[in-house]
């Protein structure tokens, strides 16, 4: 084993990319469902404003049809004031019923107002609609799209999952088990981050400390198994 320890050294690196890999793609997987959903989640805020506005449209319709109705009953009192002018018989009660028809037609002009004003919300809150109609469209195409890509990306990571199974299955078959196990017990103290880091110029890349002068030249010979006295990681030596 000795003799064959930069071998076994360089296996466990391979053994580590494919490993890093591997957790990478599997975040990143993990995070599909959710982008999914925040997709979904946009097209249904459309969705909602649209419904907010046409129950809008609809109050408002209705808000028109009651002043339609007021409208229509005071035309008929205004009606019959008028015949009652015809038959008065003085003029305090001309002049009552006179003033009787001026207040009828006062509160007409004020329903026809609020009328006018009704027909123009009406017709505001229509193009609002129209144009949330149209974003609606747009957005349900691009997210169509976007979730076919989605759905492409997850074929391809999944396809290179397998792949890195089956590599990892070969390099882990040609680790020493003792080394295996080492390196199985670091990163998992490691929160499954790197067990075996690079040392250059003398300084561990797992924890960016200077090796003590003799660690150095030992971990140029070789010959055992060595570890960064800081971060207790693998170390191998990696010219510069
Ligand atoms: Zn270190």
């Amino acid at each position: 084993m000795l003799n064959n320890m930069k071998g076994q050294i360089s296996i466990l690196v391979k053994l580590q990319k494919i490993e890093t890999e591997t957790d990478s793609i599997k975040l990143k997987l993990s995070d599909v469902s959710k982008r999914l959903e925040t997709l979904d989640d946009g097209l249904k805020e459309v969705e909602r404003t649209i419904e907010d506005q046409e129950s809008i449209i609809n109050e408002l319709k209705k808000r028109y049809r009651d002043y339609e109705f007021d409208a229509q009953m005071n035309l008929e009192l205004e009606k019959k004031s008028q015949e009652k002018l015809r038959s008065v018989k003085t003029n305090r009660e001309y002049q009552s019923i006179l003033k009787e028809i001026e207040d009828i037609k006062a509160k007409n002009s004020k329903i026809e107002d609020e009328m006018i004003g009704c027909l123009d919300l009406m017709d505001e809150t229509e193009k609002v609609i129209a144009t949330k109609k149209d974003e609606y469209l747009q957005l349900a195409d691009s997210i169509k799209n976007e979730k076919k890509s989605i759905n492409q990306e997850v074929e391809q990571r999944k396809k290179k999952l397998a792949e890195l199974e089956t590599d990892r299955k070969g390099v882990s078959g040609m680790a020493e088990p003792e080394l295996l196990k080492k390196y199985f017990i670091i990163k998992e103290q490691n929160q499954g981050g790197l067990a075996v880091v690079p040392v250059k110029d003398a300084v561990c890349h797992g924890c960016n400390v200077n090796l003590p002068p003799q660690l150095y030249n030992e971990l140029h010979r070789c010959e055992t198994l060595k570890f960064c006295p800081i971060c207790h990681r693998i170390i191998y030596l990696k010219e510069s």
